[in-house]
Order: structure tokens, then sequence, then C-alpha cells
């Protein structure tokens, strides 16, 4: 990849649709777009859409109507000349007018090298790059909302005050030893420390908020069970319908898994109903064995779901027993528009009453695997709560009574930490989670240093680890892999 090239890329999604845009940047982008469509008047104007018209080279005619929009260095996405084609969205017509650009000499952009350019040339930090993805992957708009305020900056600003805290205390200090006989004020061993925790404290917030940001941008998983006809399938519809943002079906692990997605409180839930099972009966017995029941205990949540119309029965007894160890749950007082067989007092007694543990080692197991960096979300939690009692929530299916209140129930167990902040207050990438928890660690040992008042050379040593990590987040100091990593994760065009 070098900057001189100019590249060139569909910009919008592969398939057919109302437009396509064809996407070039680079000093040559202007001269080879012009070459290619016929304009009203010449020369192309710039920060204005035109109507134009592709023409075809080989036969000289119009091959599709176009709006033109060129954007002059260094007041585009990139920073360069910039040229945008909007054709009819058909993929001949996008492909060959790809074609054309390549044969004038562009060369075809690798996935993220808009952006990338765009980076390179100081226009967005790393930040804003990784933010910009967020944006065109996000599914809910609350998604959405958190990435856009990352691309303003949110987390370059948040860290800004940190790093020039930690500069100018690295150079205090080198001042210090250089101009040792020059008698240069020194900061004291107090001051020190209270701005290392000053700084420690912010990180650590960020840190910690990271568990309720990687919610935010991956969504959970959520895995409905009960015993056949206690309203599975029927709070599962419910539950996906109440707010209209349904995204995708998706297809489940096994045939007779039925998973899809629902934005609930903006985070994305995938819910999966284990009701294609209900014909196997001894389901309790295969569970953590079959794999559908793997999915069950895979799952972040997980939501058992009764039948108060009827009596308590024995397999709701083995499925409670069976999925409460399994972590993070929630129970569904289901059919409570009908008379109930069952008193709230009663099932309260059975269902919050303190379930021995489970033994098997399943749990532990579960939580080992899924999380080997120790950095998991549902799981991490699954283990701190595996002993509290579930949540409790009273539902119809039928008429509806309850399901908000499921909602909310089911965002407080699996995002605590909402209401943590405004969208930009939380980060939301592991990398970046990663390279926090780096400097911190190189700031307790900074602490460290000055409570022992061990020498300036060493203490420094500690305050440069601090802040490269917080320069990688950002890319001041980056390296290529780092970039390599980043931008690979992007379609072409972008
Ligand atoms: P599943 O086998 O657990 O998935 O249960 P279904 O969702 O298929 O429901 C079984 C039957 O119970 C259907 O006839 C539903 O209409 C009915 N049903 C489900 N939820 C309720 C509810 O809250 N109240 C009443 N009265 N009927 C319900």
């Amino acid at each position: 990849m070098t900057s001189e090239d100019t590249i060139v890329a569909i910009a919008t999604p592969p398939g057919r649709g109302g437009l396509g845009v064809v996407r070039l940047s680079g000093d040559r982008a202007i001269e080879i777009a012009s070459s290619l469509i016929r304009l009203p008047k010449l020369p192309l104007e710039t920060q204005r859409a035109t109507r134009a018209e592709f023409c075809d080279p080989e036969s000289g005619k119009a091959l599709d109507e176009v709006v033109v929009t060129c954007f002059r260095q260094p007041h585009s996405y990139t920073t360069e000349d910039v040229v945008e084609i909007s054709c009819h969205g058909a993929p001949v017509i996008l492909r060959y007018l790809v074609e054309c650009c390549l044969e004038r000499g562009a060369r075809a952009a690798e996935p993220g090298e808009f952006t990338l350019r765009a980076f390179l040339n100081g226009r967005i930090d790393l930040t804003q790059a990784e933010a910009i993805r967020d944006l065109i992957e996000a599914r809910t708009l609350y998604q959405a909302r958190v990435a856009a305020q990352q691309l303003e900056g949110s987390v370059s600003t948040r860290l800004k005050p940190h790093k020039e805290v930690l500069l100018d205390l690295i150079a205090r200090l080198e001042a210090g030893i250089d101009f040792a006989e020059d008698d240069v004020a020194v900061m004291d061993w107090q001051e020190v420390l209270a701005r290392l925790d000053r700084i420690r404290g912010d990180l650590s917030k960020l840190v910690e908020g990271f568990d309720y940001g990687r919610i935010v941008r991956e969504g959970l998983s959520l895995a409905i069970v009960g015993r056949p006809n206690v309203g599975k399938s029927s709070l599962f519809n419910r539950l996906l319908s109440q707010e209209r943002a349904i995204v995708t079906p998706i297809p489940g692990t096994t045939r007779d898994l039925v998973a899809e997605s629902a934005s609930v409180g903006g985070i994305p839930l995938r819910f999966i109903d284990t009701a294609g099972v209900r014909e196997t009966l001894d389901l309790v017995e295969k569970l953590g064995v079959e794999k559908t029941f793997q999915a069950v205990a895979d799952s972040d949540l997980r939501l058992l779901v009764l039948d108060v119309s009827e009596p308590w029965t024995e397999e709701d007894s083995r499925l409670l027993s069976k999925v409460r160890p399994l972590g993070s749950l929630l129970v569904a007082c289901n059919k409570s528009d009908l008379p109930r067989l069952i008193s709230r007092a009663e099932l309260e007694e059975i269902v919050l009453a303190d379930v021995p543990d489970a033994g098997p080692g399943l749990v532990r197991q579960l939580t080992d695997q899924a999380d080997p960096a120790g950095a998991g979300v549902g799981l991490t939690a699954v283990s701190e709560r595996e002993n509290s009692p579930p949540e409790v929530v009273w539902t119809s299916a039928l008429t509806g009574q309850g399901i908000p209140e499921l909602q909310e129930k089911i965002l407080a167990l699996a995002a605590p930490a909402r209401g943590l902040g405004a969208e930009g207050e939380f980060i939301t990438n592991l990398r970046h989670q990663q390279l926090l928890k780096q400097s911190l660690q190189a700031l307790d040992k900074a602490r460290l240093a000055a409570e022992q008042k061990t020498p300036h050379e060493m203490l420094l040593l500690d305050l440069y680890d601090a802040l490269r990590p917080l320069d990688l987040i950002t890319g001041a100091t980056y390296a290529d892999d780092v970039l390599d990593i980043i931008f690979k994760t992007f379609c072409v065009g972008k």
C-alpha cells in the first residue's frame, strides 16, 4: 500500500440496488473520473453533486446516468482528491466502471484502505477509524450512537489529559536528572503519587466499563428453556416483536434450534428458543451432552419458563436444578392470565430456594472454555452470580402482561453497568481495554516506585511504559501490525 497510488473500489454493498457508488481517491482521481464521464460543462466542480453520463469507452455511448461528487484535497474523507460516482446499482455497470478506472492506472483498493489513508494522512486517529468500522457494523441504533461518539473522538478526548499529565511528569523527572546540579524544581513524591492516582482511578473506571461496552458492541445470547407447552415460543415471539428492530434470522447451531436477534434497549440480543427439542422427553438427562443444550449452557443468560396454570411438576424441578447452576437465570411464570394452580408464595419458595451447588463442575468448565483470556462478559458474570437467586417475573405471552418487566430484568442481568454514563463514556473495544490494562500495570509499578522513593531513572521507565499503550490506542505511535489487524476487518470501499 502506498499513498501515491490512486485507488478505486465499489463503496456500496454487493448486489443490486437503486444506487451503487464507485469511489476513487488519490492524485489522479479527478483525471481518471473525468476521462470516463461526460459532463454538461467542464471542469468538474468540487464539493458539489453534478449530473453526468458514464460513457462506455468502447462505443463512446452513454452507458448510465450518474451523479458525480468531487472533493478536492484536503477537504475529503481521505484528505486526498476523492471522486464518488453514483451509478444505478447494477453490479455489471459498477464492475465495468471499476475496470475502466483500473485500465487508466488506478489500483483496486484493499479492505479499509480509504479509511487507512484518512488515518495515515492524520485526519482521524485510530480510535476514530475503529469507530467508523463499528458504525458501519452497528446492528442497533444505540450501537450506532455509541460508535458516533467515538467517531467524534470521545476515547481520545478522555485519554488526552492523562497523557499530558504523564508527559509532564516525565519531562520534569528527565529535567531533574539532566540538570540535577542546576537545582531544577522537581515535584515532591506526594505530588507524584497524587497525580498517578488520579490517572489510575480514571483508567480503572474505563477498564471496568468495558464489560458493558463489550455487551453493547457484541450483544448477548439468551436461551429459553422449559417443558413442552409452557409458552416458550410465544414468549420468544413476544420478546422479538416488542421492539421492531429485528435484525436477521440466524440459523441455529442444530436443526432444532431457532435463534433470532432483536434489539432490547439498544443491545443486540440473540434469543435461542429450544422449543424444537420439546419432544425429546429425556432432554434433561442429555443436558450438557446434546449440542442443543450446549447452546443453552453457552448462552450468556437463560430464561426458564414455567406454566402457572398447571401444578408444579417433577420435570420443572429437574430443569430448574439443571439450569440453575449454569449461571445468570431468569424465571418467567407464564400464563399468569389464567387461574393459578400454584400460588405465588409456593412458587417463589421453590424457585428462590437455595439450590445446592451443581457439583459436576460444568459451570467452571464452561466458564474456562468460553473465557480463556479472562475477559469474557456473560460467563465471567455467571461465575460471580452463580449462587444468587434467579430473578422471577410474572408474564402472559398471550396478553403481553409482564413483557416490559421481563425485558428490563433481562437488561439488568445482562448489563448491570447500564446507565453507567452517556454513550461516549465507556469503551467497547477489546484492543483498547487490553492497552489500558497494560498502562495500569505500569502505573501500579510506578506508584510502588514512587512510594519507595526509588531513583527517578527507574520511575521514568515505568512512566514510559504507562504512556506507550495510551499512544497505541490512538495510534500516535503505532506499529504496522496493529494497523494491519484493524484495517483488515474493514470491507473494500471503506
Ligand atoms: P412451548 O411449547 O413452550 O413453546 O409453548 P407455546 O408457545 O407453543 O404455547 C403452548 C400453548 O400455550 C399455545 O396454545 C399458546 O397459545 C398458549 N400460551 C402461551 N403462553 C400463554 C399465556 O401466557 N397465556 C395463555 N392463556 N396461553 C398461553
